[in-house]
């Protein structure tokens, strides 16, 4: 049994994790500020005596004694980490600089959840870990790409400076239930929009791509790059290389919901990327991971969580 701290724990793929972690019969510590997660997505954990619960922002300093820890903690959907653009930044940086800290002391080994948003705009596609991307340094989106990519750089600072064992995923976009409804994220939007029979808003002309992935391959391939041999440090891409439109993917919920909503058109914010999709050889390699979930099947277990969230909202 390992005593395992996850940051961002409250969140989205944070509680998902730490439910994973709990059910391999490790302790987990679940540090959050909850400013995007919610207790609801670890409400059914608290009664387990293997699962602690503490309100801490990791841009300020923690002293716990751990074996290992997944950094988390960042506000994921571009509304959230643009509300408070400075917050974020700090919360990447300062909160890597603490967590680093931490794992430098207690000799933990220590991963860090980056992100595609690394690549930026990516003019390579589809993406490599070896490109180095295409980012605005000025622009609205830049708290978090740069602050991401600055988080991995100390990783690796770490690793070299500090011999700390370090492991960097970038995570491609990934859904699931206990995304939080209102996030402004597309696939939520989309979904809570078809339940509703609310307009779906596609930004721009909707021929954008992205690849979706289950939060359970996701969850999969985590857990998988934490226990790969020490050497390996990555950065390694996990995602799904299934690449749609934003069009498409607004037809799929319709018809899965069998909603009568209709689709609108808004403008596309500013440096939104043009296309997106990871090349995963590495992980295939490394980890012997690659997803498992189809779009179609994913998202019938998310509209699935919508409803019910719906129905006792009611
Ligand atoms: P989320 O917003 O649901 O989870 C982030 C969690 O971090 C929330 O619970 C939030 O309250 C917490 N948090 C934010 N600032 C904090 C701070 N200063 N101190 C402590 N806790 C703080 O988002 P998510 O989708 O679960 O994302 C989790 C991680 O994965 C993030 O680091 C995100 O950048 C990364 N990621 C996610 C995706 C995706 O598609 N979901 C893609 C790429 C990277
Ligand atoms: N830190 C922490 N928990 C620890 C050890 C360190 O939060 O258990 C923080 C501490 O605030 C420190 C930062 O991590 O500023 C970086 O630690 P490091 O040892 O690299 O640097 P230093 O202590 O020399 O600033
Ligand atoms: N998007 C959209 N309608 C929405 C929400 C998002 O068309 O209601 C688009 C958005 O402009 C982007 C894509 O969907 O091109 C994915 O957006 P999301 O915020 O989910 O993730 P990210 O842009 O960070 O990949």
């Amino acid at each position: 049994m390992k005593r395992i701290l996850v940051t961002g724990g409250a969140g989205f793929l944070g509680s998902h994790l730490c439910e994973r972690l709990l059910s391999r019969g490790h302790e987990v510590l679940c540090v959050d500020n909850l400013f995007t997660g919610r207790k609801a997505n670890i409400a059914h954990l608290l009664d387990n005596p293997y699962f602690e619960f503490m309100r801490h922002d990791v841009t300020f300093p923690l002293y716990v004694e751990v074996d290992e820890i997944y950094n988390l903690a960042c506000p994921a959907s571009p509304i959230h980490y643009q509300f408070d653009p400075v917050q974020t930044t700090k919360t990447s940086v300062i909160g890597a600089i603490n967590m680093l800290g931490l794992a430098k002391r207690t000799k933990a080994k220590i991963l860090q959840a980056s992100t595609s948003e690394v690549y930026g705009d990516p003019q390579v596609h589809p993406q490599p870990e070896s490109y180095r991307g295409c980012v605005n340094t000025l622009g609205i989106r830049a708290c978090y790409d740069e602050g991401k990519r600055c988080a991995e750089t100390l990783f690796f600072d770490y690793h070299r400076q500090h011999q700390v064992t370090i492991k960097v995923m970038r995570i491609f976009n990934t859904y699931g239930p206990r995304m939080h409804p209102n996030d402004g994220r597309v696939v939520s939007n989309f979904i809570m929009q078809a339940l509703q029979g609310q307009d779906i808003t596609i930004y721009g002309d909707g021929l954008q791509t992205r690849s979706f992935c289950y939060v359970d391959d996701l969850i999969e391939g985590m857990e998988l790059l934490m226990n790969s041999r020490d050497e390996f440090t990555g950065p390694v891409n996990i995602g799904n290389p299934g690449e749609f439109t934003i069009k498409q993917l607004a037809e799929k919920v319709i018809s899965l919901t069998h909603s009568s909503s209709q689709i609108i058109y808004q403008p596309l914010p500013q440096d939104d990327p043009m296309q997106r999709q990871p090349i995963i050889e590495l992980a295939k390699q490394e980890l012997n991971w690659q997803p498992k979930v189809v779009l179609e099947e994913g998202l019938k277990k998310t509209i699935a969580y919508f409803q019910q969230m719906i129905i006792k909202s009611k």
